[in-house]
């Protein structure tokens, strides 16, 4: 992040009163020809990157952070990021629209967007996308598997198929592999809900900016399973995901950025970033009538149950 680049930030926020943990989020390194990658949207994309990100989790009281890698040519990147930044651990797996295009799944999606198709998609399929997750996720920096799971959004009804092969891949990796697993669930819960009971889930299991209601909540208490709320919880329309905070056991709570995106209220529309959990962190305080320190510590030790048993 240059002087400049930094000025579109928000501003720092007050300190946490207990430092917490941002448990997904998409912070990369910089490094040579990055800017030309293009997300799939066929957009280019400019991955938030570390340089100043330590000095602004550290004063708003952000402590750790788990950085996500989904996307082939990113695996090795938030491995490499976490072996060499102490705040910063790892996850990887093989994103489920990712996942489609993988398996030659080339479909206008809902969306309406064309399938963006690069090199990687070509040069591995589906099987040896997953088994390149399995090769790295041996690494004592990776802590979850993730973000995998269902986007019938992104993805059409020719790709359904390829994604819930691939999820399925990616929960049995979890539990071979004895770690949590991290969940994308977008327009998709009924399903993700099924292939979770179907399979077994891994005993740490995350729903990652969690979208559902009060009745997946619900769903969640009983399994035992995590939920990750994002900036998305501050929005002004999005009650249902308060009602549904409300809901959730506090053992059972998460927060994250999924920066650079979602930036939380009220700075959407700037880029987002790891430090500022802390938003979210105060308006789901307050949202549950929690003293903030006690929620923080309540956060923190979630988090540390989840990652660092
Ligand atoms: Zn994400």
């Amino acid at each position: 992040m240059s002087k400049k680049d930094r000025s579109v930030f928000p501003p720092l926020p007050d300190p946490l009163p207990v430092s917490v943990i941002d448990n997904h989020t998409h912070v990369g390194t910089d490094r040579e020809g990055q800017e030309q990658k293009v997300n799939d949207q066929g957009k280019k994309k400019y991955p938030l990157l570390i340089e100043g990100q330590r000095e602004a989790m550290a004063h708003s009281g952000i402590k750790h952070a788990i950085t996500v890698g989904c996307e082939v040519p990113d695996l090795k990147d938030v491995i490499e990021l976490a072996s060499t930044v102490k705040e910063f651990s790892a996850a990887i797996a093989i994103h489920p629209n990712e996942a489609a295009l993988h398996a030659g799944v080339r479909e206008i999606a809902p969306d309406g967007l064309e399938p963006n198709v690069l090199d990687h998609h070509r040069d591995y399929d589906l099987d040896a996308a997953v088994a390149l997750v399995a090769e790295l996720a041996t690494s004592e920096h990776v802590v979850a598997i993730g973000e995998t799971g269902l986007d019938y959004f992104r993805t059409g009804d020719e790709g359904k198929g390829a994604q819930q092969e691939s999820f399925r891949a990616h929960i049995a990796l979890a539990k071979e592999l004895s770690l949590p697993l991290q969940i994308h669930d977008r327009d998709a819960h009924e399903d993700t809900v099924r292939i979770l009971l179907e399979e077994g889930a891994p005993e740490r299991t995350v729903f990652h900016c969690f979208s559902g209601d009060r009745e997946l909540a619900g769903i969640l208490n009983e399994n035992g399973w995590y939920a990750s709320f994002a900036g998305t919880v501050t929005f002004p329309k999005n009650e249902y995901l308060r009602e549904a905070l409300m809901e959730m056991r506090e053992e059972l709570i998460l927060v994250e950025t999924d920066a650079p995106y979602l930036t939380p209220h009220p700075h959407r529309g700037k880029p987002n970033a790891p430090y500022l959990a802390n938003l979210t962190v105060r308006a789901m305080a307050t949202n549950k009538g929690v003293a903030l320190d006690t929620f923080c510590e309540r956060l923190l030790s979630n988090a540390n149950g989840v990652y660092f048993p």
